[in-house]
């Protein structure tokens, strides 16, 4: 199947609110740019750098997500054009694309990532930690970004029950929050082994890379 069958396939089984991030990394600028043709508009990348270089190249009404750790020395590189980072996991990060925001004159959407899977190799934070840096003084002064909603990624896993509770949890966490920090809206959850799953659970984002472009080396 072509990446335009792929597309139009996972779009056909997701509800329309649930918006379709497609992870482009590693994958060269043809294969990008059949989806854009496609009508895909939101790419996700999680490398600074190989966005940077994607986005000189390809059309400007695409929106770039920057789903991958970061690297607080490069947000510098990415923060004239990135429409929303997912992977952010601390006040210092915060701090940084803030400062980065502002020289451009821009306010950028953040998703701060929670801790949802078992294993040690995902990072996140906990539910306290994240109630902590919402409420936390600091970032009120923080007038160029935005904290849109929360990220996760659930654990590598065939056991359907696991990645259920981990998403699970993760709504719960978001409900809780938003009660009293209204501007979350987005709970990015669920990949290409996960999606339907996630949005069982309540995902309103999901990050899909191999289903539309083919696996990875
Ligand atoms: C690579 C990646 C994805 C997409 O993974 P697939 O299994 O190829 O769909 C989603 N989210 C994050 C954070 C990733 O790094």
């Amino acid at each position: 199947m072509s990446i335009a069958d792929n597309l139009e396939k996972i779009k056909r089984n997701i509800p329309e609110k649930v918006t379709l991030v497609a992870v482009s990394k590693t994958k060269p600028l043809s294969a990008i740019i059949e989806a854009y043709g496609a009508g895909q508009r939101i790419f996700g990348e999680n490398k600074i750098q190989e966005m940077v270089e994607k986005q000189i190249q390809l059309p400007d009404d695409i929106q770039w997500h920057m789903i991958g750790h970061l690297q607080r020395n490069k947000v510098k590189h990415m923060a004239s054009f990135v429409s929303l980072i997912h992977g952010v996991d601390s006040i210092k990060t915060l701090k940084e694309i803030n400062k980065q925001a502002k020289k451009n004159d821009r306010v950028i959407d953040c998703l701060l990532q929670v801790k949802i899977a078992i294993e040690d190799t995902k990072f996140g934070l906990s539910g306290i930690q994240i109630a902590t840096i919402l409420n936390s003084p600091e970032i009120k002064e923080f007038k160029n970004i935005k904290i849109t909603g929360l990220m996760g990624m659930a654990s590598f896993t065939e056991d359907k029950k696991q990645v259920k509770k981990e998403f699970n949890k993760l709504k719960i966490l978001f409900d809780k929050l938003e009660i009293s920090h209204k501007q979350l809206k987005i709970i990015s959850m669920g990949m290409s082994g996960d999606f339907k799953l996630a949005i069982e659970e309540g995902s309103t984002m999901i990050r899909v890379g191999s289903s539309i472009f083919g696996s990875r080396n």
